[in-house]
């Protein structure tokens, strides 16, 4: 009982780079800023998207954080600092290819120069407005 016309033989290398793509997804990114292999888990925060170092994001996120629901997939900046009621840092982002906007909570590891140099952008821009 054999069925076999000819086309049976299937080629099992045809794409390596998912090999271990499931498994393996979800637990680290490469920031687009910096190049630094983020991972994904961070004290204070369940979804951390943004890089410790230089704060830069990715735009895979829609409405939830931790959806990666949008396939934009451009680099987000960060362009300000929101403070909530007892010093809950955020991170306002801006995407560099759609212009997407979104509020990221700070993480506990984030580099706290970069967060304040964000922070204090406005004042230092102060005395070149026209
Ligand atoms: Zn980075
Ligand atoms: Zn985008």
């Amino acid at each position: 009982m054999s069925r076999r016309n000819g086309r049976t033989e299937r080629p099992q290398r045809a794409k390596p780079a998912h090999r271990d793509g499931p498994a393996r997804r979800g637990t680290s990114f490469r920031c687009l800023g910096c190049g630094l292999d983020v991972p994904m888990w961070a004290p204070g925060t369940a979804h951390r998207n943004h890089c410790p170092t230089c704060l830069c994001s990715r735009h895979v996120d829609r409405s939830v954080p931790g959806d990666r629901a949008a396939s934009c997939g451009g680099r987000m900046d960060p362009i300000s600092i929101s403070v909530r009621g007892a010093g809950e840092w955020s991170i306002v982002h801006r995407c560099g290819a759609c212009g997407a906007m979104g509020v990221n909570r700070a993480a506990g590891d984030d580099n706290p120069l970069a967060l304040v140099r964000i922070a204090v952008r406005p004042l230092s821009h102060l005395g070149s407005v026209r």
